[in-house]
C-alpha cells in the first residue's frame, strides 16, 4: 500500500520526472486529473498502478525518456502522441512555429501553403495547420513509421486536411504532389544536425531517439546542403525558408543560405538566448542554383 505522497518522497528519480510519470499514472488508472496529485496525495493507490510505477520508476532510471513512457508530449499549443520511432518535440522548435506563424500573418494571404520538411510526430507541421486556418500544410518524412504517428496525431487533432508524403526531403515530392498544392509560401525544418562525433548522441536521453532525426553522420550540416539547394525548386518567389539548427551552427547555416542565393538571410534566437534557427527569402529576379 502506498500514497502519491509516498511514493514521491521514495523515488530517487528528478522530481519533475517523478511527478510527471505519476501524473500519468493516477490518469491512466483512476481517471483522476493533475490536481489529484495534491488533492488526493494521501489517498491509497491501487496494486496495479504500484506495479506499473516500479516499472516505469526502473525504465525512466535506465534513461528512457518522460515522453516515450507516457506517450505524450506538449508542443506549442498541442499535445503529441510520441514513441520511439519519432524525435521527441523539443521547446526550442516552438520559435520555428511562432516565426512562421508571423510571416504568414504578415503576408496578408487567403490560403498559405506550408510544407514541413522532415515532420518526425508532425510537431511543426500540426501546430501551424492548429493555429493557421488559412493554410494547407504538407508533412514530409522519409520514416514510414513516424509518418503513422504523425498522421495519428493529425487524426486525434482533427486536422483532416493535412497531407502526409513519404520521401527523403524533395525527392519523391514532385511525383507525389499534385502541381496545384505548390509552390509553398513556407518551406519549414527542423531536420538532424548534430555531427557524427558529436558525444551527446550516447549520453542521457538521446540514446532513445531515432538516430537519424538527430545525425545526418557527418558534420551536422548535409540537411541543409540538400533541402537549400532544392528547395528553390518548390518555393515561391516571395516565399520563406526557415530552419532549425544546432548552437553552434549559425554562422555555416546561413553562409549555405547565401551560396544558394537567397536573400534576407536572418538568424533567430530562442529563449535561452541560443542562435537556433535562420530564414531567408527567394528573389523573384535571382537565378537559383
Ligand atoms: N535539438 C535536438 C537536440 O539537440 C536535436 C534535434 C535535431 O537534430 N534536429 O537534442
Amino acid at each position: 500500500m502506498s500514497t502519491i505522497q509516498q511514493l514521491l518522497k521514495k523515488s530517487t528519480l528528478d522530481k519533475v520526472d517523478a511527478k510527471a510519470l505519476l501524473a500519468h499514472l493516477i490518469n491512466k488508472h483512476l481517471n483522476w486529473p493533475k490536481s489529484a496529485m495534491i488533492s488526493r496525495d494521501t489517498d491509497q493507490l491501487p496494486q496495479p498502478l504500484l506495479e506499473e510505477w516500479v516499472a516505469l520508476e526502473k525504465l525512466r532510471a535506465e534513461g528512457h525518456p518522460v515522453a516515450y513512457l507516457i506517450g505524450k508530449k506538449e508542443f506549442f499549443n498541442i499535445e503529441l502522441k510520441v514513441a520511439p520511432g519519432v524525435l521527441i518535440p523539443r521547446p526550442e522548435t516552438e520559435l520555428l512555429v511562432e516565426l512562421v506563424i508571423d510571416f504568414v500573418q504578415a503576408s496578408g494571404k487567403k490560403l498559405s501553403k506550408i510544407l514541413d520538411l522532415g515532420t518526425g510526430s508532425g510537431a511543426i507541421g500540426l501546430a501551424l495547420a492548429k493555429n493557421l486556418p488559412n493554410s494547407q500544410v504538407t508533412c514530409v518524412d522519409i520514416s514510414a513509421e513516424a509518418l503513422k504517428i504523425a498522421q495519428e496525431n493529425a487524426r486525434l487533432l482533427n486536422l483532416n486536411s493535412v497531407k502526409f508524403i513519404q520521401s527523403n526531403w524533395f525527392d519523391d515530392l514532385a511525383t507525389a504532389l499534385p502541381v496545384e498544392e505548390y509552390p509553398f509560401d513556407v518551406i519549414v525544418s527542423n531536420p538532424p544536425y548534430i555531427r557524427h562525433d558529436d558525444i551527446h548522441l550516447s549520453q542521457g536521453d538521446l540514446r532513445f531517439e531515432p538516430v537519424s532525426a538527430l545525425t545526418d553522420d557527418h558534420d551536422g550540416l548535409m540537411a541543409y546542403r540538400s533541402i537549400f539547394k532544392e528547395a528553390a525548386t518548390f518555393l515561391n518567389t516571395d516565399g520563406l525558408i526557415l530552419v532549425e539548427h544546432g548552437f553552434d551552427q549559425s554562422k555555416e547555416v546561413c553562409e549555405l543560405l547565401q551560396e544558394q542565393n537567397y536573400i534576407n538571410i536572418k538568424a533567430h534566437q530562442d529563449l535561452a538566448g541560443i542562435w537556433r534557427a535562420a530564414s531567408a527569402n527567394r528573389a523573384a529576379s535571382v537565378k537559383l542554383g
